[in-house]
């Protein structure tokens, strides 16, 4: 069954490990000898308990994250968190947004709906293609948080470095890039992360926070938005997303197989190194996006024209790949390589595109 399985480029939900679903599909109808599988379980039985408690372990070990941060597996994805990490974070009314893509822009929109809004940054000028430098951000004093988009899913880029805030804390949204290199939580307030790119499976967002940020919720928003009480209740004020905590277990134990988060980005860097060095060599496709600012999770490119660009899309899916489109924002082409893309794939597409190129130009 595995032989017929497509090189699945998708930006999300996107590739789960082999291994991963194995360990899943044998364990569907009967986890560890419940009678039972994780989907029909009780979230308050001891089994689950167990699994949710060896996630957050292994996410803690993964991570190397300090005692004094909280880890909660909420409901939502990334997106809900735009909006509950304002309605938390913002004490004084005031934080500022780095722009750099299309979802960076919606967290700032979200935030700017609950306090003042300030526009660290915007790359509208320059299509996205460039991560700021520490002298282009442009920070305010007296400040809640700085937010920043670590990985551009759509537009391919990602930050190489982790920015001063001038004494706020830094928010990241780490959807796209989690668990693909080591990350010094130290230097962040809150992370978040949709899991559906490099962990799992929709319909759990990953939170991170460091616990002095944590302070009484405001009394006029959801419970479910509330930090405080989810900590409180350990995620589970009510039924979480069971079994995507699950799946998002089973992943980070098999990124812990592969030899943690330093494994995990030599692979990554790899993959990626493959694919940019064909592009930038290349006299057919333009990659157009900024050296030292580029994904090595998402890589965005071109045909020469629109219509090779469609010709392109659909032959690759003949050659057994899949969701090479670009964003609809963007156009093009665009390869997402998480983790779970083995190196082989990125080399049948790298072939398939010199291939491609040879007989179209
Ligand atoms: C996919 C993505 C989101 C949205 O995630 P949802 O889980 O669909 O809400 C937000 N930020 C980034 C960087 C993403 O890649």
């Amino acid at each position: 069954m595995t032989d017929k399985r497509v090189y699945n480029f998708s930006a999300g939900p996107s590739m789960l490990p082999v291994e991963v679903l194995e360990e899943a599909r044998d364990e569907m109808l009967n986890y560890k000898g419940s009678g039972m599988s994780v989907m029909e379980m009780s979230h308050r039985s001891s089994t689950y308990q167990a699994i949710f408690d060896e996630t957050k372990a292994t996410l803690k070990r993964l991570l190397n994250i300090p005692d004094n941060y909280k880890i909660l597996f909420l409901h939502g994805g990334a997106t809900q968190q735009f909006g509950t990490l304002a309605l938390n974070l913002l004490q004084k009314g005031r934080a500022d947004y780095v722009v750099t893509g299309n979802f960076s822009k919606k967290a700032a929109q979200e935030a700017a709906k609950f306090g003042d809004v300030h526009i660290a940054y915007d790359g509208k000028d320059n299509n996205y293609t460039h991560i700021p430098t520490q002298d282009e951000l442009d920070i305010r004093d007296d400040i809640d948080y700085v937010h920043i988009c670590q990985n551009n899913t759509i537009f391919g880029t990602e930050w190489n470095y982790v920015p001063d805030t001038k004494g706020a804390p830094l928010v990241a949204d780490m959807s796209s890039d989690f668990l693909s290199r080591p990350v010094d939580v130290t230097k962040y307030g809150l992370i978040y992360a949709g899991a559906q790119k490099n962990v799992g499976i929709a319909g759990l967002g990953i939170v991170i926070i460091r616990e002095d940020l944590v302070k009484p919720h405001r009394p006029d928003i959801q419970v479910l938005s509330e930090y405080d009480t989810m900590i409180k209740k350990d995620s589970m004020y009510n039924t979480p997303p069971a079994y995507a905590i699950y799946v998002a277990g089973l992943v980070m134990k098999w990124i812990e197989n592969q030899g943690g988060l330093e494994a995990m980005e030599k692979r990554n860097i790899k993959k990626a190194k493959l694919l940019q060095d064909y592009l930038d060599q290349s006299d057919f496709y333009n990659y157009p996006t900024e050296k030292g600012s580029r994904s090595n999770m998402n890589v965005a490119f071109t045909t020469p024209n629109k219509d090779l660009d469609a010709k392109f899309v659909k032959e690759s899916i003949e050659a057994g790949m899949t969701n090479l489109k670009g964003h609809r924002l963007v156009g093009g082409i665009r390869a997402s390589i998480y983790n779970a893309m083995p190196y082989e794939g990125v080399e049948y597409l790298v072939n398939f595109m010199k291939k491609f190129a040879e007989e179209n130009k």
